[in-house]
């Protein structure tokens, strides 16, 4: 498969390029030069298929011979190797829980995928190898995880400081070795800008070489698409119609993959884009404006993106019609007061305990089923409640039991380095 730049589509590149480079000229994403159908026997009949197998086929087309087939498999089979059921919540709504990897959130399995494609590729690399990323909270906790003690890479990590709960700040500070941690002054746009600054400076690319690993990055985007696989998997064990799917989102990647899963044969009655007041994308549906915002801190942390960066793909796998769009995807956005409401009712209600992120999702969803009663549908969740327990506890008033594996990161020593949302001090420390 080819790439191509969305800011350049005369910069074409393979698999193995893409996920060096993360993006092309003028920051462009890549996107791939073609939408590989599913095979429809393959569609009809998930069910005969093995997890390994179905995630294997999901990513085959994306790569062909770029890394070979039995080790691909193997890569696609660790991103995996983690519970992800779909449980059922209510009659009408669902939740596929991606939470059960290593740093209890659903970007485990792109990290995890991204990090095993790029030791492959960069395997007889002798200069020093720097995965760069801004994470608004979960994203640094499972790069550092799948990326800690990898052979000839450091990882340097951005994050806004004050805006990443207990749990999460420990999973990206705290492990060492290869990984380093930087607090920045700012929001999470403005680590994101410091890291596309860096990558487009002459003299950081002259002397190391740089990598990113947030959802921009094709190895870390394309795998998210599994998800939806599974849970339609899942899905058609009790249910004969096809889902509405109801996506948590700040950076648009995950939501992306599954509209690229769509595109590709995976049936689907709806996609909702679930935000909390960080609200472009749903204003964009309204208005048909686009104006990126400046970011606001919510309970959901990890959806606080102003300026989200896969709504271009989106945009491009739309073919830029916005009617299209619009008939395809709905937008919501909930306030930090609605989304505590939601924990609540659904402990009341169903005796689920959700987390912020996914609250979100399920207030959309439901909202979206009460104007449309003939539907039923899914929600995404996407983090564990145990790392946000603030405003669990605050909305359903019983402890959380902490997992053995966090109270052992928990009593680590968090490392950093403090730095202003200023390139040139980013700079400094990458040069260092
Ligand atoms: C990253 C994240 C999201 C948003 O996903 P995007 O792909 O950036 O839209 C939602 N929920 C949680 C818990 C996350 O960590």
């Amino acid at each position: 498969m080819k790439y191509y730049n969305l800011k350049d589509n005369h910069e074409v590149v393979d698999f193995k390029i893409a996920t060096i480079k993360s993006q092309g000229s003028q920051k462009g994403l890549f996107f791939p030069e073609s939408i590989p159908q599913f095979d429809k026997e393959f569609m009809q009949n998930l069910h005969l298929f093995s997890d390994e197998e179905i995630a294997f086929r999901c990513m085959k087309d994306f790569i062909g011979d770029e890394i070979p087939s039995d080790l691909l498999r193997k890569i696609a089979a660790e991103a995996i190797s983690f519970d992800i059921p779909l449980k059922k919540i209510s009659e009408r709504i669902s939740v596929l829980e991606l939470f059960h990897g290593p740093t209890l959130a659903f970007k485990d399995v792109g990290a995890r995928f991204m990090s095993r494609c790029l030791s492959y590729f960069l395997k007889d690399q002798d200069k020093k190898v720097t995965v760069l990323v801004a994470t608004s909270g979960d994203t640094g906790g499972a790069v550092a995880h799948g990326f800690y003690n990898v052979p000839g890479i450091n990882v340097v990590i951005l994050y806004p400081k004050n805006r990443v709960s207990a749990v999460q700040e420990k999973q990206l500070t705290a492990l060492g070795g290869n990984i380093s941690a930087l607090e920045v002054n700012g929001n999470f746009d403005d680590c994101q800008n410091l890291v596309k600054q860096a990558f487009s400076d002459e003299k950081i690319n002259s002397e190391l070489f740089l990598t990113s690993a947030n959802s921009i990055n094709v190895a870390r985007w394309l795998p998210q698409q599994i998800y939806y696989l599974l849970a339609l998997k899942q899905w058609r064990q009790h249910e004969n119609q096809d889902p509405v799917i109801c996506v948590p989102s700040g950076n648009f990647g995950n939501i992306c993959a599954g509209l690229l899963a769509y595109f590709r044969g995976l049936p689907a009655e709806h996609f909702i884009a679930a935000c909390n007041e960080n609200d472009v994308v749903p204003d964009y549906l309204k208005n048909y404006q686009y104006h990126p915002k400046k970011a606001i801190a919510t309970l959901s942390n990890a959806m606080d993106v102003g300026d989200p960066s896969n709504f271009t793909r989106i945009m491009e796998l739309f073919d830029h019609q916005f009617d299209h769009l619009k008939s395809m995807i709905s937008g919501y956005s909930i306030d930090d007061q609605s989304t505590l409401q939601a924990i609540q009712g659904v402990h009341e209600k169903y005796g689920y305990i959700l987390e912020p992120h996914s609250a979100v999702a399920f207030a959309s969803l439901e909202q979206y089923l009460d104007e449309n009663p003939e539907k039923k549908g899914f929600i995404l969740g996407t983090a564990h409640p145990v790392k946000f327990p603030e405003a669990v506890e605050k909305a359903v008033h019983i402890k959380l039991e902490i997992p053995e594996a966090l109270n052992e990161l928990m009593k680590k020593e968090k490392k950093t380095v403090e730095i202003n949302a200023d390139f040139e001090e980013l700079k400094r420390f990458l040069l260092k």
